[in-house]
């Protein structure tokens, strides 16, 4: 999440409306207002490039991939493999074999348990923060049921920032795995990774990040920030839902065994024993999402397309903007407040609570989510049920926030 390592921007300045106008989803009318979409840490809306794309798949290369000889089988495979290479390039990886395709992030987290942590036992350490998804804590509290293997949490300061010295503490010759997000997605905290990456290899303790908020707002370059594993969710970053991708270097993943039995992930199978597929074919079982893969490359060139620069400049402004927009509410209290952070404000207004605020929000239009954002550890840090989210991207708009602005203050009389 270095600005300064963004691409630069080739292509002339986008035009907010013309971007706006490539989102079909943003036209929706809700209770008779055109909506106000901030709930892209949620899941994002997609551009016409990417519909366009899986359009094009279903309706011209739809075929099984890797198994046919016939020239459709030989379309969908390219554009498959070609969608890995895609991503590859995207997430600046060194090599395609390096892309595993999951489900999302949270089958990511849970293939690498299943798999990286299956070695792991009593004794052993897994360090995770309190303020991971659900997605990050889950699937090892499971391990650890399985193994032995104990979670050890690193706390998260009144601002929402890591505790970086806990960190350090907790961090010894038992820890198998730092497992921590990259950008929170309840507080908006960007996370120093390149520290915690730096510390952990210190000690030769292989990181993963839960990167599932970081692509749809920065570039990543995964070779340069050494990072072992890396997961992601299309959907987040305005591609198709039910795809993502897991990242390995090439070592850790060889080494690894295989996760999910079935199709295309063996080399030759007998009853007397089944040999299996290199990397990263070895864990994609079955027919994959190939639409879904195919449409977040999609995803990915039209990211790269607006360019890195103008989308960071523009959710700059947003959440400057927003942030001061708010802040003239009586009684609203932002939670999550690290000086580095992304386009997210999670809050509360006075007692009311974040449901009610979000249903009246929802009558004017106005899109956010409220609850727990599956961090019930960090709402519980807080000691709340949960916040109001509005988590923006570079197409809302400063007079979609005037309309946040303006629906908080009818919410705050309505509930006082
Ligand atoms: N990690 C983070 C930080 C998230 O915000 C989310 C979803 O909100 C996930 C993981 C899980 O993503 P998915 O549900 O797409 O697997």
């Amino acid at each position: 999440m270095n600005p300064t390592a963004a691409k630069p921007n080739t292509a002339q300045t986008p035009d907010l409306d013309l971007v706006r106008a490539a989102f079909p989803a943003l036209q929706t009318e809700v209770h008779g207002h055109q909506v106000a979409y901030f709930d892209n840490a949620a899941t994002s809306q997609k551009p016409r490039a990417v519909l366009d794309r899986i359009d094009r798949y279903y309706c011209e290369e739809n075929a099984n991939v890797h198994r046919g000889v016939h020239t459709m089988s030989q379309l969908a495979t390219e554009a498959y493999e070609g969608a890995r290479e895609r991503l590859a390039s995207f997430l600046g990886a060194s090599s395609s074999r390096q892309i595993i395709f999951t489900r999302g992030a949270t089958e990511a987290i849970n293939l690498l348990a299943a798999s990286f942590g299956a070695s792991f036992g009593a004794g052993d350490e897994i360090i995770v923060s309190a303020m991971e998804h659900h997605a990050n804590i889950v699937p090892w509290q499971l391990l650890s049921e399985r193994t032995g293997v104990k979670l050890r949490v690193v706390p998260v300061t009144d601002d929402g920032e890591l505790d970086i010295e806990e960190f350090r503490i907790l961090l010894n010759d038992r820890t198998r795995l730092v497992a921590l997000v990259h950008v929170s997605n309840s507080l908006g905290t960007i996370n120093p990774v390149r520290r915690i990456i730096a510390d952990a290899h210190g000690l030769g303790i292989p990181v993963l990040l839960d990167g599932a908020q970081a692509t749809p707002h920065a570039p990543v370059n995964l070779k340069e920030l050494d990072v072992d594993f890396y997961c992601l969710s299309s959907h987040k970053m305005f591609g198709p839902t039910g795809v993502g991708v897991l990242y390995g270097k090439a070592e850790l993943l060889e080494s690894m065994p295989p996760w999910q039995g079935g199709g295309d992930m063996i080399e030759e199978v007998s009853f007397s024993g089944t040999t299996f597929n290199e990397i990263p074919h070895k864990f994609e079982a079955g027919t994959p999402n190939i639409a879904g893969a195919i449409g977040m490359a999609a995803a990915a060139d039209y990211l790269e397309s607006l360019g890195w620069s103008w989308i960071q400049q523009q959710e700059l402004d947003l959440l400057e903007y927003a942030t001061a927009q708010l802040s003239q509410i009586d009684g609203l209290r932002i939670i999550g407040t690290a000086p580095k952070k992304a386009a997210v404000i999670s809050f509360l207004i006075g007692a009311t609570h974040p449901y009610d605020v979000g249903s009246v929000l929802d009558r004017l239009g106005i899109a956010v989510r409220t609850g727990h954002h599956c961090t019930q550890p960090l709402m519980k840090h807080y000691g709340i049920p949960g916040t109001v989210r509005a988590s923006f991207t570079f197409y809302n708009s400063r007079s979609e926030i005037d309309r946040l602005a303006e629906g908080l203050q009818r919410a705050a009389q309505m509930l006082a």
